[in-house]
């Protein structure tokens, strides 16, 4: 094993064409390490044995495969204190929350460990007498997995270990501002003995290394999660190849506040949904949709919260929120609360860079008030700690203004009546439906997806994941004997 942060590619740990410095966005003076990056003839030889190593895979005994992902998903439970401190370091969630991933992460591959041995068929009588017919799942062969940096770790392993439960090779692109996570995962994965290239880390940037690892022959399926426009691109260059496809991308998600909340539940679920990991989640509530006889109280209460959170470097005990993960994304997070202001909304606090002992993307969290649904903050995933409320006089009015976007992953409501719950249950036109609860925060035991531009293929995580990485082959057969 070497300790220097390479390539893993076809089994070996290989130097890049050149290195990019990973920077801790709590400390810009502190690089975390230098990160090889593939070129791609690199990337084609992690594809070529990835080819080989999966047939072998595939032919590996199911208690060899459980033992390798549950080995994996212990060390990672085992260790989630000092992975978490390093994904923390260099993704800037808080410590706590960094911890929680690696924890959550080390779930999905024991859940997945169990997943194996439970590959199930069918069988069913045919039509003609005399015939059988089984139903049975085949691995696709490799995957190209393409993750995001707001869950560097938990939205890469919900789709590794599914695809080597399920029997495929595994060629994953990390995003390019959080390789230290990605090094230290492979570095568990390669110590269970996989066949040489089962399991590739191909690190660089999307538009190269990325899109060229999409376009590829070789890989007969991608699972991404990122923006629209990416997804988009994907889809596009999946058709060309008939790759099959699996893409998780922006919301819009809402939290409506109904006359009849419980206003300490409302007020906690819209802080944690709105600020919880700086607000850098695809499930994150940007709109908060507020009925106006507890509006006023609600946003009372919402700006208490947000001046009081503290706002600090990630891995400083007491830090509620931790820096915004790169200058990008707080500039464009500037940008959305100019454009908020622009467009007549009220911020009534946050939205500012503040400065702390050390350099970093900190920001503090903004509640604007006076918004519209159709205004570009409510139309547009923000991914910043930046809520924007929405008045509405009725349920009907809530329930209409929650689902007019273009996304539909998550959606909440907090509630006491029975019968709004279960209608608000039955109408979220989202993936998700939160009662009483965040739009944050899901399991890993079942599926998780959305629909409009959220999604796209079939669903992650839980039993569900099979349909994107299996193939369904239906066997028909006959005894031979005449009758
Ligand atoms: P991207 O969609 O650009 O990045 C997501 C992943 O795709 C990264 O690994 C990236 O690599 C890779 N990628 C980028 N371009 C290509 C390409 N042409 N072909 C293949 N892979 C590619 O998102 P950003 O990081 O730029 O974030 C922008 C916005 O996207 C955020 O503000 C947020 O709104 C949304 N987003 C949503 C996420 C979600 O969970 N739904 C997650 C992340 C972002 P690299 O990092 O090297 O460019």
């Amino acid at each position: 094993m070497t300790t220097a942060n390479y390539n893993f590619i076809a089994g070996e740990w290989v130097a890049g064409y050149h290195e990019i410095a990973n920077i801790n966005p709590s400390d810009l003076s502190d690089t975390i390490g230098m990160y090889a990056q593939a070129d791609i003839g690199q990337l084609n030889q992690a594809l070529e044995a990835a080819k080989t190593a999966q047939l072998q895979w595939a032919q590996t005994g199911l208690e060899v495969r459980y033992t390798a992902l549950m080995n994996i998903g212990n060390e990672l439970i085992a260790n989630c204190e000092e992975l978490g401190t390093l994904l923390a370091r260099e993704e800037g969630k808080t410590q706590p929350e960094g911890k929680g991933e690696i924890y959550r992460s080390g779930q999905f591959f024991t859940y997945y460990a169990a997943e194996v041995l439970r590959q199930i068929g069918e069988n069913a009588e045919s039509v003609r007498p005399g015939v059988e017919v089984d139903v049975r799942r085949e691995p696709v062969g490799t995957v190209a997995i393409i993750s995001p940096w707001n869950f560097p770790t938990a939205t890469a392993v919900w789709k590794i270990a599914p695809a080597l439960a399920f029997g495929n090779a595994v060629v994953w692109k990390p995003a390019n501002i959080v390789p230290a996570s990605a090094v230290a995962l492979t570095r568990i994965i390669e110590k269970q003995n996989l066949p040489k290239g089962l399991f590739s880390l191909v690190m660089g940037p999307g538009s190269t290394v990325g899109q060229a690892l999409i376009e590829s022959p070789l890989i007969n399926a991608v699972s991404f999660t990122g923006s629209v426009p990416v997804g988009r691109g994907i889809a596009k260059a999946a058709v060309g190849n008939f790759t099959k496809i699996q893409l998780e991308m922006g919301s819009k998600n809402a939290l409506a506040v109904m006359d009849d909340a419980d206003m300490d539940i409302a007020v906690a679920c819209a802080v944690g949904g709105a600020f919880g990991s700086t607000g850098q989640k695809c499930t994150a509530s940007s709109r908060l949709v507020v009925h106006e006889t507890v509006h006023d109280e609600l946003v009372e209460r919402l700006v208490d919260g947000a001046n009081k959170m503290v706002v600090g470097h990630a891995l400083e005990a007491g830090t509620q929120m931790g820096p915004v993960a790169s200058e990008a994304q707080l500039m464009q997070n500037f940008e959305n609360i100019k454009l908020a202001k622009h467009e007549g909304g009220e911020v009534l606090c946050g939205g500012e860079r503040v400065e702390r002992a050390t350099e970093g993307y900190f920001m503090t969290p903004a509640v604007v008030t006076g918004t519209k649904n159709d205004w570009h903050v409510n139309r547009e995933e923000l991914f910043a700690p930046m809520v924007c409320v929405i008045k509405v006089a009725s349920y009907d009015e809530a329930l209409n203004t929650v689902n007019d976007t273009r996304f539909g992953l998550t959606a909440g409501i907090i509630t006491q009546s029975l019968a709004r719950a279960n209608d608000f249950r039955r109408n979220a036109k989202t993936g998700c439906v939160m009662i009483n609860l965040p739009t944050a925060g899901t399991d890993y035991h079942v599926p998780f997806g959305g629909r409009g531009e959220s999604s796209y293929g079939p669903r992650e995580q839980g039993q569900y994941a099979k349909e994107f990485y299996t193939h369904v082959k239906t066997t028909y057969s006959s005894s031979g004997i005449a009758r």
